[in-house]
């Protein structure tokens, strides 16, 4: 029964494009900064974040959201909190509709990570995903982790969640493509399997990188990978029909436009399907758009308050007008597809059945993935058509 009717919800909120309770189905919440890593492509280890929230205030966020289907736990490395297990015990208790939890992890602490996976499969989640960043070969996923040893970690953390044959869990190799390493996909992959038995190429997702202002603070690394990087997407591309192939087959087809406009490629549901949170409670509409909405610990933990506020509503026009950096990362782009599907996004233009952007058999999203944890603010420069346009209608 307990699957039931989470299995309900989620449908529920996907076709809405909401929650039950009006508020955005999926929260993406950024539990720690900390992280055991030297990312040359992302600043979030050289942040100073004091002040966490703590396991209670998370409770009190969860209790004002408490419909929503799908939390995005991210970081930091969140295993690096050593309380990351009581809390998502908190989040299977609070969120009595939650269907998927997804987070990406180094690797660096695979008893926290079996632990919190247990954890949340007893509290009834349905899905739990776990993404084990990787981003090249043992010499250049090190050297772009700034770490002796990273390579290793991943693997042995894949080898002990495959292991562990959790019911409910899946765990994949998640590897961003930045201008560093999109040319070594295949020694990668080739390195992962001669390390982890078993594992096919399904075991892999690949997504883009990208800039990031107020998460990644990552804004002037070039962590875009050039035009040539799309041949991996292709040589990686799921062919299935499940719905997480055509989930991610949508996300991919769609990455050369974006890497040609700088703009998402269909209209973005952020603020209204989800929201993103961080480690001190203050409210964005996304990882992305570097606009707070407000702190959570100023509105009694409510983020209906919060999103309620004349911030959020502005936020949203904008969001809707695409004054906003704009960019393709699944942890966005995915609510995105969804809202375009189902026709839940009220601002949507009308696109027909069988085009490229709708296509005429919708998955059955009762699954998905996430990405690896970074996601930026792109500073892309977009084509200047499209610019002219947008300043038209601004
Ligand atoms: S990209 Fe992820 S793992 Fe690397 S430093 Fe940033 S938060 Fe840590
Ligand atoms: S930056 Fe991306 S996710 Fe954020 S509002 Fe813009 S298009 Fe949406």
């Amino acid at each position: 029964m307990i699957g039931l009717r989470r299995g309900l919800a989620l449908a529920g909120a996907l076709r809405r494009g909401t929650a039950a309770d009006g508020l955005p189905y999926k929260l993406t919440l950024i539990v720690t900064r900390r992280c055991p890593t030297r990312c040359s492509f992302c600043s979030i280890w050289k942040t100073p974040s004091p002040d966490e929230m703590t396991l209670q205030e998370w409770d009190k966020v969860l209790f004002s959201a408490s419909r929503a289907v799908w939390v995005n736990l991210s970081g930091g490395e969140v295993f690096q909190r050593p309380d990351i297990g009581d809390l998502t015990e908190i989040l299977a208790r609070r969120l009595r509709h939650l269907y998927l939890v997804d987070f990406p992890t180094t690797g660096y602490f695979p008893e926290r990570t079996l632990d919190a996976c247990e954890r949340l499969v007893r509290g009834g989640v349905r899905k739990v995903l776990v993404t084990v960043s990787l981003d090249g070969p043992p010499d250049v996923h090190d050297r772009l982790r700034g770490r002796d040893g990273a390579f290793e970690r991943a693997v042995e953390a894949m080898r002990a969640l495959r292991a562990a044959k959790l019911p409910r869990v899946s765990a994949y190799f998640g590897m961003t493509l930045f201008p560093d390493n999109h040319g070594v996909a295949d020694e990668t992959v080739a390195a992962a399997r001669a390390a982890v038995p078993g594992l096919t190429e399904r075991d892999f997702h690949f997504n883009i990188g990208m800039e990031s202002g107020h998460y990644y603070k990552n804004l002037g690394i070039d962590a875009t990978p050039p035009l040539a990087a799309l041949k991996v997407l292709e040589r990686y591309r799921r062919r299935g029909l499940d719905p997480v192939s055509r989930l991610e087959r949508a996300y991919q087809n769609r990455v050369p436009r974006y890497l040609d406009t700088g703009r998402s490629p269909v209209p973005c549901a952020a603020l209204r399907a989800s929201v993103f949170v961080d480690p001190q409670g203050v409210v964005y509409p996304c990882s992305i758009f570097d606009r707070p909405l407000g702190s959570l610990r100023e509105h009694g933990y409510d983020l209906r308050q919060v999103l309620g506020g004349a911030g959020a509503r502005q936020a949203r026009k904008d969001v809707v007008a695409e004054r906003c950096p704009g960019c393709w990362t699944p942890c966005e782009a995915y609510q995105s597809l969804f809202a375009h599907w189902t026709r839940s996004s009220p601002e949507r233009p009308p696109v027909p059945s069988g085009s490229p952007d709708r296509p005429a058999e919708v998955p059955a999203a009762t699954e998905t993935r996430t990405s690896t944890a970074r996601a930026g603010t792109r500073t892309a420069t977009r084509a200047p058509a499209e610019e002219a346009r947008r300043e038209q209608s601004r």
